[in-house]
């Protein structure tokens, strides 16, 4: 893609909204579309498309077979058998490997374009902005502070709880400890309109309290995000799995070093993770780990060329000054957007 067109309907904001709608159809509806049976078969070869809780479409993601694997296949070796080298590596392997060839052409866009519970997020910020929630910044101390805590979770919940489940040292529910408390397992559910999953549990002391644990987590995120920017996102396990990943793929944010740049920070206002490192770095210290590849940096940067969308060499989308000017007078670059005039503008209302 050369650069983008340069005023009138189309915006690389309107094209990824227009993607993550129909992606959000396919991972949450799609299976009443194409049977049971084939959505099965459509999962299975698209991994991290959707939950795997969602009843009706037995769908696949990646934080599930890893921590199958730490479950029944790691730990239960570990406690079995002496012989853990290759048949332990090899599921691991086989899980990673999937992930990788989705990952290589799509890269850390499935945040930015394709995850469902990333696409809520946005939809409710944007409903916070018309019913005026008081805008929410995120400081660059709080974004660096905020940053461990994604793999943190991804060593506790998606790693280590299930691997201790399979080693018989914590209870089988901590088995797939993420998916227990997982946001996406409640907000794709609840889209097709199954309540099970966000129902009170009574399987338990343990099994109550991760219920809770779950309903709680996905209330605040539903609040938060009508003020904050993707609140749930800073801290997700897939965003850290998609960012120990990051160089391995050719899908990429580059920033080439440029002498008036560093002064005006608007990549960073427009930026949903807020990120400090598009407006202070260039080269590749700019693709920060927290960076979901959504563009809006490269299409709020009002030079030429410095930010831009790549794949291996091609460029997809870069910045450029008359789409700045177009861009912000839509909207402006933390998602206000222009109020609509339903009647021609009077003289004196200027
Ligand atoms: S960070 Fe997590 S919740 Fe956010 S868009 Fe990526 S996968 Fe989805
Ligand atoms: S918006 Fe562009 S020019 Fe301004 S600080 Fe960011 S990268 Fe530099
Ligand atoms: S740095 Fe740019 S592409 Fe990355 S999340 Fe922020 S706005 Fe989106």
């Amino acid at each position: 893609m050369a650069d983008a067109p340069r005023t009138g309907i189309f915006t690389l904001g309107r094209l990824r909204l227009g993607v993550q709608l129909v992606m959000l159809f396919v991972t949450v509806w799609g299976s009443a579309l194409v049977g049971h049976y084939a959505a099965e078969k459509i999962s299975s070869s698209l991994p991290a498309l959707s939950c795997a809780y969602d009843q009706a479409d037995g769908a696949y993601c990646v934080l599930i077979p890893l921590q199958h694997q730490m479950h029944h296949r790691v730990g239960e070796l570990i406690q079995q058998t002496g012989q853990f080298a290759l048949t332990m590596l090899l599921p691991l392997a086989f899980t990673l490997l999937a992930f990788y060839v989705f990952y290589f052409f799509l890269g850390k866009a499935f945040c930015g374009w394709v995850c469902p519970l990333g696409t809520v997020q946005e939809r409710l910020h944007r409903l916070g902005r018309l019913l005026r929630r008081p805008f929410r910044h995120l400081s660059e101390d709080a974004v660096r502070r905020l940053r461990p805590l994604k793999w943190v979770l991804l060593l506790a919940l998606v790693l280590g709880l299930p691997l201790a489940a399979g080693l018989g040292v914590t209870p089988h529910a901590t088995g797939d400890a993420f998916c227990q408390v997982c946001p996406s397992r409640l907000a794709t559910t609840l889209l097709t309109g199954d309540g099970e999953q966000a129902a009170i549990r009574t399987g338990g002391v343990l099994d109550f309290a991760l219920g809770a644990l779950a309903n709680t987590l996905f209330g605040f995120v539903v609040i938060a995000s009508l003020s904050a920017r993707q609140p749930f996102c800073r801290i997700c396990p897939l965003l850290a799995v998609n960012a120990a990943f990051q160089r391995l793929s050719p899908m990429r944010l580059v920033k080439r070093p440029h002498d008036k740049c560093g002064k005006c920070g608007i990549c960073t206002k427009a930026c949903p993770m807020d990120i400090p490192e598009i407006w202070h770095e260039s080269g590749p210290k700019a693709f920060s780990e927290d960076c979901t590849l959504c563009g809006r940096c490269a299409e709020y940067c009002p030079d030429d060329g410095v930010i831009q969308l790549k794949f291996g060499p091609v460029r997809l989308f870069g910045s450029s000054r008359p789409y700045y000017k177009a861009r912000v007078k839509a909207e402006s670059p933390q998602g206000e957007t222009r109020t609509v005039r339903w009647f021609p503008r009077k003289d004196n209302d200027a």
